[in-house]
């Protein structure tokens, strides 16, 4: 859906699945994470059990998708792939859930967009590998219960606070993952320019890595990007000048920040005397969806220090406009 990847183009889909690495061994940071699903995926494969069901939660682009086929890989297992939205009826989740055969995974992405009715069935099914369903309508209605063969449903979302309690506590394993270090990005990015046979070198690759806003998603587009820039105007190959270049003229600043990041601190701080002021109200000033923000450019302003939550609405912090280079106007001051 549009919503879970924002702004992802169809040509980055298929990119996307190139560049994703087949091993934890080659999945890059989120040394935590990596180190608990090593140790879980082992003890289920030691007691011959599927594995406990897995929710990964963080923001858009950090590699849950990628994470869950992974698993599924470590595991020697099939992976089926679905998302909250696409489950529409019971049915949908039962067609999926009777062709899954013993320990394999199924990955539901966008798990808090699944409805009610289809929520009430996963429970089931996770506990006790099970689902009611009824056939017929009318006299003849009957209910039948399916066996199904133990599975290991991962779960993915942005909002785990959107997560029924109830739908949290099915998931044995809860893991977050967090945005990447410009370190990390850096080796990601050499990792992508090898299978992409781009030549780039150590200070282009850093610099894309600072303007990444943390997630490899974006790393590899803005890699992609400049690869552009280096083909067509610099001899084929990223340096630092290419990069900070071709940067610049894709908008993305000294710290990541996109033309939407700093159309929202501008709004806030123009429209709003720098806040505070309600999601909704930002999400129409802007033309953007409000989920979008919530999911997509808040968590990344927030994490920067440049904006802050109040039970009030979003303020705009002391940080963004020197960020912005623009004067705190007095009446603002508190
Ligand atoms: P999510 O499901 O969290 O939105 P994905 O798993 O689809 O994110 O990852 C987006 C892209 O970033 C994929 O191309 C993936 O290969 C890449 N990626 C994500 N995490 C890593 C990582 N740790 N190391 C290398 N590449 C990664």
């Amino acid at each position: 859906s549009k919503l879970a990847r924002p702004g992802l183009l169809e040509e980055d889909l298929e990119i996307e699945n190139s560049l994703r690495p087949q091993s934890l061994k080659d999945f890059v940071g989120q040394q935590k994470v990596k180190d608990n699903l090593a140790v879980f995926i082992e003890a289920a494969r030691q007691r011959g059990e599927a594995l406990d069901h897995v929710l990964l939660y963080g923001p858009p682009g950090l590699g849950k998708t990628t994470l869950a086929m992974i698993v599924s890989r470590e595991l020697k297992v099939d992976i089926k792939t679905t998302s909250g939205p696409v489950l529409e009826r019971a049915g949908d989740l039962a067609g999926l859930l009777t062709n899954l055969k013993e320990k394999d995974v199924l990955f539901i992405d966008e798990i808090h967009r699944v409805n009610n009715v289809v929520e009430e069935y996963l429970y089931s099914a996770m506990e006790d590998f099970n689902i009611t369903i009824l056939i017929d309508k009318g006299p003849s209605a009957r209910s039948v219960q399916l066996n199904l063969s133990p599975f290991t449903l991962i779960g993915a979302t942005t909002r785990a606070g959107l997560l029924t309690s109830p739908m949290r506590a099915r998931f044995g394993v809860v893991l977050r993952l967090d945005y990447y270090s410009p370190e990390d990005l850096f080796l990601i990015i050499k990792r992508s320019a090898k299978i992409l046979n781009v030549e780039i070198d150590d200070d282009g690759a850093m610099e894309i890595a600072r303007r990444s806003r943390g997630t490899p998603r974006i790393a590899n587009r803005l890699l992609r990007r400049t690869r552009d820039f280096a083909q067509v105007i610099a001899d084929n190959k990223i340096t630092l000048q290419v990069a900070q270049m071709a940067l610049n003229r894709l908008e993305v600043d000294e710290l990541g920040l996109d033309e939407m990041d700093k159309r929202i601190l501008h709004t806030i701080i123009e429209k709003y005397n720098g806040g505070p002021v309600g999601l909704n109200t930002i999400a129409v000033a802007v033309g953007e969806e409000s989920d979008t923000i919530e999911e997509l450019y808040e968590p990344f302003l927030i994490q920067q220090g440049f904006l802050d939550r109040t039970p009030r609405g979003r303020v705009v912090t002391h940080l963004a406009y020197e960020h912005l280079k623009i004067k705190k106007d007095k009446r603002n001051q508190q």
